[in-house]
């Protein structure tokens, strides 16, 4: 921990010279760090580390999961999807309990077993695919092998159109840029934010010594005025990224204007997957399926505050329902269910937090 003080100290200096600084991150293993070392309590009362949102299984709206819900209600498939999706609620009831209801839905842990799955059998398979540019790539690929009866419901959903969202409707005064994501999109992206919003940033990675730099050089570039993205996560995160990853997205997906929890409605953020593959893309497929769907609010978690938990609005602490109702066991909202949000964080990190 000795780098980490050292650097809480150099913190400590540059701000003093400061007024009010909101820094947000927008990593849920970010978020992670910061919450199971406790480096909230070794910044001055000034400095004040928000968390955005990081986490795919937290920004995917209920209405897609509502979306598939319908589906698997209305058709004879197989879904599959990650475990963390599974379990996220929407009227008390889970794509888990679902499948305890006697529909086929089945967890997986990379898209290419879903894409067996549809190999060995003549049922048609549907994979929830979710995440940003970490995991559609491997859709891209996952598609390019044409497998008849293998569908994507897609939402993923394109990082960088959601930080120009932040930025327009949130006070930042610099962002932490996720590490995974930067590995495949690179530093070039992060440079439109600059320019429009002239925000300093820093790609971080995720030890604690990552973290607490990062915060030391965005003060550094407050205090001088000078307006930079730096790249503190060298060892994974390349200026142009992944070029390959990158092409495969473009190949696959047009973006589309999608909504996100918490966010509302985001331009091009959405990563509609393209007419090439549309044979594939279950929202065409099943297009009639889909005509008689229409959203519903879910009147349980009226007092969830998970919106304004992923625009570091409110910590989880402040939500009314944080470990009385909502709780790892039993999730009302989705920040409380993968290991990736931020109420699930909260919730398990023993952390004794003194701010
Ligand atoms: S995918 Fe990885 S880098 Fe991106 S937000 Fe999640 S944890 Fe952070
Ligand atoms: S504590 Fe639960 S209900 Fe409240 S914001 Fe977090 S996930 Fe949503």
């Amino acid at each position: 921990m000795k780098p980490v003080i050292k650097l809480a100290e150099k913190i400590k200096r540059v701000a003093e010279d400061l007024d009010e600084v909101r820094l947000m991150h927008l990593c849920g293993t970010h978020e992670d760090t910061i919450t199971r070392y406790n480096l909230r309590s070794l910044l001055p009362p000034n400095i004040r580390l928000l968390s955005g949102p990081g986490c795919p299984v937290c920004i995917t709206p209920d209405e897609d999961l509502q979306m598939v819900m319908h589906l698997l209600g209305n058709e004879k498939i197989i879904l599959t999807t990650f475990g963390d999706m599974m379990r996220v609620p929407f009227e008390g009831r889970t794509l888990f309990t679902m499948r305890s209801e006697g529909y086929d839905v089945r967890m997986v842990y990379s898209i290419f077993d879903a894409v067996k799955l549809a190999k060995s059998t003549s049922t048609p398979v549907v994979h929830f695919a979710i995440g940003f540019e970490t995991t559609m790539p491997s859709t891209a690929i996952a598609l390019r092998d044409r497998v008849e009866n293998f569908y994507v419901f897609s939402s993923h959903r394109f990082f960088i159109p959601a930080v120009h969202t932040l930025a327009e409707g949130i006070k930042v005064d610099g962002f932490i840029n996720p590490g995974h994501v930067s590995t495949v999109i690179g530093v070039k992206p992060y440079e439109e934010i600059l320019k429009k919003f002239g925000i300093p940033q820093v790609i971080a990675g995720f030890d604690p010594e990552d973290v607490m730099l990062s915060i030391y050089l965005l003060l550094e570039c407050i205090r001088d005025g000078k307006m930079e993205i730096v790249n503190e996560y060298t060892r994974a995160v390349r200026y142009e990224g992944n070029v390959a990853a990158i092409n495969a997205i473009n190949e696959t997906f047009d973006r589309a204007d999608w909504a996100w929890r918490g966010l509302g409605t985001v331009r091009e953020s959405g990563g509609a997957i393209n007419r090439k593959y549309e044979d594939h893309d279950a929202r065409k497929f099943f297009e009639d399926t889909f005509k008689d769907f229409q959203p519903k609010e879910d009147a349980k978690k009226r007092a969830c505050r998970c919106g304004d938990v992923l625009k570091g609005v409110i910590t989880p602490d402040k939500c009314p329902l944080f470990m009385r109702v909502c709780n790892p066991r039993n999730p009302v909202g989705a920040c409380m269910v993968g290991f990736e949000g931020t109420c699930n964080i909260w919730a398990t990190s023993s952390t004794v937090r003194t701010r």
